[in-house]
């Protein structure tokens, strides 16, 4: 649906910041890290301007949410608009849909039911999976600072695909087989979020593991399926 994510991106974001104003009450923008594209440096520091196909099957997430960064700027010049922008990294954990298509639930749902495990690519490109508890304690950190630019929230132990796979497997203790699928067009081949600046606002950093995440995760999952 790339229009529709296209403009909710962008109007979601215009409502949001219209709503404040008229509530007099402060926004926080739920960003990514797809802002930064198929980085070329790594880790990616929130002064890096990124790498972006604007004309692709990904520009309509990336671009519409790096129009919204640039909406909530002009808000907060215009209009003295009360902003905080966090840049969200890959996050995974309980709650998730088991349809949703991202890594971590399509790896789990497969080795659950002992199909075989989808790798796209060769499996090397990386990413930095970070468990929604930690996510939320650094949203709410940045709420509650008076700190207005983008701030980079994830966690920054990057993994590949196939070790993503194989310990999916390991925790399952799945018979799945891994397999090989073409690279999905403008795939990043790596994420890594630098996360100095988080810290220095007051944000301890992750404490859940991937593999305890992955654990609570696969718990979650196996409950859905039960239908408990
Ligand atoms: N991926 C994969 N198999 C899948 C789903 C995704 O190998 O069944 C890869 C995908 O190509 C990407 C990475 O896993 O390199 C993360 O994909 P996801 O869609 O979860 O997040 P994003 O690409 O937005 O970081």
């Amino acid at each position: 649906m790339p229009i529709e994510t296209n403009l909710t991106s962008v109007l979601g974001a215009y409502h949001a910041l219209e709503l404040a104003l008229e509530h007099n009450c402060p926004v926080l923008q739920t960003s990514t890290s797809e802002v930064y594209g198929d980085p070329e440096v790594s880790p990616q520091k929130e002064t890096y301007r990124g790498s972006v196909n604007c004309f692709g099957p990904r520009a309509c997430y990336d671009e519409g949410k790096r129009a919204a960064e640039a909406l909530f700027y002009d808000y907060q010049q215009q209009k003295n608009a009360n902003i905080r922008i966090v840049r969200i990294f890959n996050t995974y954990g309980p709650g998730m849909l088991p349809n949703d298509g991202r890594v971590v639930s399509n790896f789990i749902n497969q080795a659950l039911r002992n199909e075989p495990i989808t790798v796209y690519g060769d499996g090397l490109q990386t990413r930095s999976f970070c468990y929604v508890d930690d996510l939320i304690d650094a949203i709410l950190v940045v709420y509650n600072s008076e700190y207005k630019k983008p701030v980079n929230i994830g966690n920054p132990t990057e993994f590949t695909m196939l070790e993503l796979a194989e310990k999916v497997i390991e925790i399952t203790g799945s018979s799945s087989e891994i397999t090989f699928h073409p690279l999905p067009t403008d795939d990043p081949l790596q994420r890594r979020p630098d996360i100095t600046l988080a810290k220095s606002i007051g944000w301890d950093g992750p404490r859940i593991s991937l593999g305890k995440g992955l654990e609570n995760t696969v718990y979650y999952f196996r409950e859905l399926m039960n239908g408990v």
